[in-house]
């Protein structure tokens, strides 16, 4: 049996490299960098090469790059800290039916605690937010749009150019989620317009509990974090020195690699889709098939099949997977994601979310191409669901 890793992004493995540049920062450089003495200013000075590591590979100014404890607080800080700000012009926040929980329950927090009010915009049939939509949502209130880059669930790639030039016409702020593009794609923060952007160590080989928070300069929110005055007072409590070494580490090293591995992986990925598409009768890819997918996603709906058990059955021939529903204490969500491009309940429920990184290698995706189709199989021989659909086609 293989042991195949097709979860890269739920998070992937540290990088042995980014690791070991870590290693020092626990143990010898472990001062704190708010003190006086020179072994402080060796945390100090590892901080500000991560800060420009970061800040060199999204063609940013160091003094843009904030660290956070992941993205999910960057994200909190983007929406908690622009309608803290900007309450005085207006409390309108547009974001989409399709981000991370970790904007879609902070919006609702806005609403409910903050007293402001979200739009969430609909995507089209790939899970594309459409640029009419985003105008015709626009109130002399709105102060801040977020979009995610990409998604993290069915990979499409959002038109952040065009949404970014549209705010900036406007006037509004416009926040991005980059937290899945960021490792995969090349990012210049300031061609698309972005004014803050969310990014994680964790989803690009660095370590888990490190994020970024770039806000453009001269861009000033109320802070998130409060207490001492690190990251210029904007973001307080003792940096995570190791981990912003890693993250800096980690965003390098990514844009080293990404000429070679975008093709690569993307190459894979085709091979994966097509291969499914090919074995699976009625397999249904979700998302885009052009370049606005990301190099590492496949996301299918195979109806008839119960994704967390097709996910139990992978797992025991050794492929760790995902899929888009969430089961928590025996009510069976479907993906708001997959709900949001129009799937019944039933195909949802039926998603298989295969995401590809540094290590998955040919061999491994034929693999797979080998066992998916035997346990699809298998389980819609034992389907109810599955004999329904097949005599709502009229193939039974
Ligand atoms: C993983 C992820 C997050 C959360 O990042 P953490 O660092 O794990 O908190 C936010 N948004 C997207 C799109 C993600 O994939």
């Amino acid at each position: 049996m293989q042991n195949v890793y097709l979860d890269y992004a739920a998070t992937t493995p540290t990088d042995p490299e980014v690791l070991e540049a870590m290693k020092p920062y626990f143990t010898e450089f472990f001062g704190n960098p708010s003190s006086v003495y020179s072994l402080a200013g060796k945390s100090r000075a590892a901080i500000e090469k991560a800060r420009v590591q970061v800040a060199t590979a999204l063609n940013a100014l160091p003094e843009e790059i904030f660290f956070t404890s992941s993205g999910t607080e960057a994200d909190n800080w983007a929406l908690k800290g622009t309608l803290e700000k900007l309450r005085s012009k207006g409390s309108h926040v547009i974001t989409t039916k399709i981000e991370h929980h970790a904007i879609l329950h902070t919006g609702n927090y806005l609403e409910k605690v903050e007293g402001g009010s979200v739009t969430y915009l609909p995507v089209d049939g790939e899970g594309r937010v459409r640029l009419e939509d985003l105008k015709a949502a626009v109130t002399d209130k709105t102060i801040l749009v977020s979009v995610m880059f990409a998604n993290n669930e069915i990979g499409t790639i959002q038109p952040i150019k065009a949404i970014g030039e549209f705010c900036r016409e406007k006037g509004i702020l416009f926040h991005t989620d980059a937290v899945q593009a960021a490792a995969q794609l090349d990012i210049d923060v300031g061609a698309l317009s972005i004014d803050m952007m969310s990014m994680s160590a964790h989803k690009m080989y660095g370590p888990k509990g490190t994020g970024v928070f770039y806000v453009r300069k001269g861009l000033k929110l109320e802070n998130f974090v409060h207490g001492g005055g690190q990251e210029k007072g904007r973001r307080a409590s003792t940096e995570n020195i190791a981990g912003i070494v890693g993250m800096g580490f980690a965003i390098e090293r990514m844009k080293v690699r990404l000429p070679q591995e975008k093709p690569r992986i993307s190459g894979l990925r085709d091979r994966l889709i097509e291969g499914v598409l090919k074995a699976i009768p009625h397999a249904k890819l979700n998302g885009t098939r052009d370049d606005e997918r990301l190099p590492n996603n496949t996301n299918f709906s195979l109806i008839g099949v119960e994704g967390e058990t097709l996910l139990l059955d992978l797992d025991s021939k050794g492929i760790s997977a995902s899929t888009g529903s969430a089961c928590s204490s025996g009510s069976l969500d479907p993906s708001h994601v997959l709900m949001a491009i129009g799937l019944t309940h039933e195909q949802a429920h039926g998603s298989l979310r295969m995401t590809l990184g540094r290590g998955t290698t040919e061999e491994q995706i034929d693999y797979v191409l080998e066992v998916l189709p035997e346990i699809v199989a298998r389980r819609r021989s034992m389907s109810p669901l599955w004999e329904d659909y097949l005599k709502k086609i009229g193939e039974k």
